[in-house]
This record gives C-alpha cells, sequence and structure tokens, in this order.
C-alpha cells in the first residue's frame, strides 16, 4: 500500500501536506487537464497564484475532480500590483471567484517588493482575510530577514510559512534558519531548480539514485522531505507528476543528505527579493 503522504503543522494549527503540485507556467488553456492529471496521480495540495492567470483551470479541475474540498489543500498568492489594503482585499475576492472556492487553505503576499513598500500593509489585510476565515492561513514568499523583521514589529500575526526559492543549489540558510527559529514552515518553490540548474547531473544525487533504484528527480525531492521543506514540483507531463509523487517508499540515509546539502552554491535561478517589482 502507498504510504500517505507526510504533514506538517502550522503555527496556526492547521495542517499541510509536505508534498504538492505546482502550477507556475501552466498555461492556462492546459490547466484543467494537468491539475486533473496531478489529482487522478493522488496530489492533493495545489500550488497557484493569482499570476500565474491560471486559477479558473485549477478550480475547474478542483470542481470536476469530485474530491470532498476538505481533502483538498490550496494555496493561491496576492501578486505585487495588488498590494495595499482595499486592492488586496478585491484581489482575495476575484482569486477565490475564479478558484469557485469559498475559502482558500494558505494566501501568500507573493513578492515584498520592497520598492512599494506595502507588505506591512499587505499584511494587515490578509490578517484580516484570515480572521474572516475565507483564508485558513496566512504567509508570505520570497521574504528575507529584515522583510519578516518588519512584520514581526509591526503586524500581529506571524507568517505560517514562507515560500522561497530553495534546492540543494540554492538553499538559503540565512533565511531558512531564521524563518523556522520563528515557527515559520518553509515552501520549497524551484525544488528541482526548474531543471535550468544541473543538479539530475550531481554525483551526490547520480550516486543516491541508483543506491535506490530512484530518479534524480525522486531523490531531490526526497531530500526536500527530509531535511522539513514543503514542496510542489511540477511538471505538465503525467508520467513525471507520477515519478515525482512515488516518493514515498524509499529514505535518503544521513550521508546522502549531507552530500545532496554539500551541493550549495549560491545557484539562484529566480529573481532576487530585493528587487522583483
Ligand atoms: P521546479 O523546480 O518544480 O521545476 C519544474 C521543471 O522541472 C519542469 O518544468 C520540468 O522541466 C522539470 N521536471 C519536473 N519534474 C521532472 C522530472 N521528474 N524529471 C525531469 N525533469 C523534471 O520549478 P517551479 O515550477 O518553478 O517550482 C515549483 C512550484 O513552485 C511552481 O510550479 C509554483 O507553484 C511555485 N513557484 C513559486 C514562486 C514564487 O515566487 N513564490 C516562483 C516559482 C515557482
Amino acid at each position: 500500500m502507498t504510504k500517505p503522504v507526510p504533514t506538517l503543522t502550522l503555527n496556526d494549527g492547521h495542517t499541510i501536506p509536505q508534498l504538492g503540485f505546482g502550477v507556475f507556467k501552466v498555461d492556462p488553456p492546459a490547466t484543467t487537464r494537468i491539475v486533473t492529471d496531478a489529482l487522478e496521480v493522488g496530489y492533493r495540495h495545489i500550488d497557484t497564484a493569482a499570476a500565474y492567470g491560471n486559477e479558473a483551470g485549477v478550480g475547474d479541475a478542483l470542481a470536476n475532480s469530485g474530491i470532498d474540498r476538505a481533502e483538498l489543500f490550496v494555496t493561491t498568492k496576492l501578486y505585487n500590483d495588488r498590494q495595499g489594503t482595499q486592492s488586496a482585499f478585491d484581489a482575495f475576492d476575484e482569486s477565490l471567484e475564479k478558484l469557485g472556492l469559498d475559502y482558500v487553505d494558505l494566501y501568500l503576499i507573493h513578492w515584498p517588493s520592497p520598492a512599494q513598500d506595502r507588505y506591512v500593509e499587505s499584511w494587515k489585510a490578509l490578517e484580516q482575510i484570515q480572521a474572516s476565515g475565507r483564508a485558513r492561513s496566512i504567509g508570505v514568499s520570497n521574504f528575507l530577514v529584515p522583510h519578516l523583521k518588519r512584520l514581526f514589529g509591526e503586524t500581529d500575526v506571524v507568517p505560517a510559512v514562507n515560500q522561497i526559492e530553495l534546492h540543494p543549489a540554492h538553499q538559503q540558510p540565512e533565511v531558512t534558519a531564521f524563518s523556522r527559529a520563528h515557527g515559520i514552515q518553509v515552501e520549497a518553490w524551484g525544488p528541482l531548480g526548474q531543471g535550468k540548474y544541473p543538479l539530475f547531473e550531481a554525483t551526490a544525487v547520480a550516486v543516491a539514485a541508483e543506491a535506490h533504484g530512484a530518479t534524480p528527480a525522486q531523490v531531490i525531492i526526497r531530500w526536500h522531505l527530509q531535511t522539513g521543506n514543503i514542496v510542489f514540483p511540477k511538471s505538465n507531463r503525467r508520467e513525471r507528476m507520477a515519478e515525482n509523487f512515488d516518493v514515498l517508499g524509499f529514505e535518503l540515509s544521513p550521508s546522502e543528505v549531507a552530500a545532496i546539502s554539500a551541493l550549495e552554491r549560491a545557484g539562484r535561478v529566480g529573481g532576487d527579493p530585493n528587487t522583483v517589482e
């Protein structure tokens, strides 16, 4: 029997499946088919964002699936151009409507966008959205230590998660340790380095893959799960969705985890949170 996906507990008491499916760059017209495939493969945690333009397709797949809402975990995000108070409320309403849901499990500020200097105001709006019950949990994405410190100083609720670029070549040890020390779970975006960074060919990954009869992608996803990250790799291809989900039947040894952790190269593949607008 397949093992269940592990869950982690958030600082607000809700639980989150540690393995999910992300839909960044999933073409809107193809989204319903792709998310339907992911749900059929077994994923129950879907990570989308207003900026991806595919919330309606995600919502159609969820509605058509017949899966009980309580079994699903759905995340979406407030984009930079809607930061503020009323604009965040409106953007949230639009996201819920597109998703066809009456609540999301997790709502995130997508980027701090420091040049706007509105993330503290936006966070206060998310606090109100959470209080209304329409987002069970609230969190941030791409927040660095100074951004988190400002929230701690000026607002009431500690984010439940911080979703950051994180893979063996770019582990962001400072923000990861700081988040965890304050009870914030770490979500790893670009967990496979978006296929841009040559992680699959790294010796530590290849050796572990050979030892466990696994693929390099499976080894990297295991490394995330065993180092405590929440992870939602993306693929448009059903066989890869299944491959990325089939990671619960083996375990890396501590030395294999350490060898993969040693691949750190400050090898960012995405934008710099200080400057992405
Ligand atoms: P990822 O690391 O999951 O890489 C996806 C790419 O890896 C695929 O397009 C494919 O080319 C390749 N791939 C996937 N499975 C494979 C396999 N088994 N074998 C070989 N190649 C494989 O990158 P991602 O999609 O950017 O990140 C995952 C999710 O994180 C996104 O879909 C999105 O939900 C989220 N995300 C969030 C932010 C943010 O700013 N908060 C930014 C980027 C992504």
